[in-house]
């Protein structure tokens, strides 16, 4: 069974195959930093716009590259929220206008799903039940995961997800949009001497907020000499705020459901630091971690061709309608 997946939520159009057995066939993606950065973030209209350039030509290219025809599609699957209602909407109709055409099912996929099963795509997938910490540019959530579609929400974040703190923060510091990356760059020349919180970790639960870290960023750096050294040191300390709050978070989270297995993902988790922490607790704590692979932390087409293919063997597919949901809570989502 070969699953053709879309994925247009967002700033990158990605496609890619999954074939049920033999794993991922093909991938392939189109990043819009460029079309963005000269504004610092995500313009919504640019992004539909260049969606509806550069998807059919993606398919094409992973087409070609899996050397397959369309004859050989048993399924797509496409990212139907959440996420930019336009560019969501782009994947879509392309999705559900090309299964038509090529009579076979269409399976709208939630992206945070799909973020969630990344991990699957790895050559040791974790197996369920496990608690799934899930940062991205627009979410930050800790799931007790019982298998596919059984998620529990443990805990999210009241204010910025992880990842836009990291970019807010950025910005602030004068760093180009995608500003996660460039923060973590910049960390590594820093050195241990401010102290940031760590938001919401000396009381019980498993809620994050990290808008404050955002505010006390900006008052370090109005006090500072605002030189290079200086901006680094801030990035360093922003980014051990982050690394050791989640962390906190994930040691709570696994005492709490007393389960062994922790998966990470979205975004934020391709971030070193973030990970040698969890690594270094997870160890201690007698759990086993799980990543995807860096190119799969961030948007992808993979995740959604999985996450398609594992709806479409549960017999869950869409009907005639294009189906786009720019705001989704997971917990609405169907067991598979
Ligand atoms: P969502 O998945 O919540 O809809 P999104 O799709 O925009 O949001 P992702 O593509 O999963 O988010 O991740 C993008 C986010 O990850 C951005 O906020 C980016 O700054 C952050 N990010 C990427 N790499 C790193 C890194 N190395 N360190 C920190 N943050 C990072
Ligand atoms: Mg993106
Ligand atoms: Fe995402």
């Amino acid at each position: 069974m070969y699953v053709l997946g879309i994925e247009t939520s967002c700033d990158e159009t990605a496609v890619a195959i999954y074939h049920a057995e033999k794993g991922l066939i093909a991938h392939t993606l189109h990043s819009q930093i460029l079309t963005h950065n000269e504004y610092g973030g995500v313009v919504p209209e640019l992004a539909s716009r260049d969606h509806v350039r550069k998807l059919i030509p993606l398919i094409n290219r992973v087409l070609r590259d899996s050397r397959l025809g369309s004859t050989d599609i048993n399924g797509i699957a496409y990212t139907a929220g959440p996420g930019l209602m336009g560019a969501l909407l782009v994947g879509a109709a392309t999705a559900r206008s090309l299964a038509w055409t090529w009579q076979i099912p269409a399976i709208a996929v939630h992206h945070m799903e799909g973020h969630l099963l990344a991990p699957m795509l790895e050559e040791q997938p974790p197996r369920f039940p496990f608690v799934a910490l899930l940062i991205s540019g627009g979410h930050t959530l800790l799931i007790e995961v019982s298998g596919m579609g059984r998620y529990c929400l443990l805990g999210e974040s009241l204010d910025d997800a992880a990842g836009e703190a990291f970019d807010k923060t950025a910005k602030l510091l004068g760093l180009d949009y995608p500003g996660g990356p460039a923060l973590s760059n910049l960390a590594r020349q820093g050195n241990p001497r401010f102290k940031f919180p760590r938001p919401m970790t000396d009381r019980p639960g498993l809620d994050f907020s990290f808008s404050g870290l955002k505010t006390f960023t900006l008052n370090t750096y109005n006090t500072s000499n605002r030189s290079l050294q200086d901006k680094a040191d801030i990035a360093f300390a922003f980014q051990q705020a982050i690394a050791e709050t989640l962390t906190i978070k994930c040691k709570r989270a696994l005492q709490q459901t007393g389960l062994s297995r922790l998966v990470v993902a979205g975004g934020v988790s391709a971030n070193q630091e973030i990970r040698r922490q969890l690594e270094r607790m997870s160890e201690k704590a007698g759990a086993d971690i799980f990543f995807p692979r860096p190119e799969f932390c961030t948007d992808n087409g993979a995740m959604i061709a999985y996450a398609g293919c594992r709806r479409l063997q549960a017999g869950q597919t869409q009907d005639l309608n294009i189906f786009a949901r720019p705001r989704w809570p997971m917990n609405e989502l169907l067991n598979a």
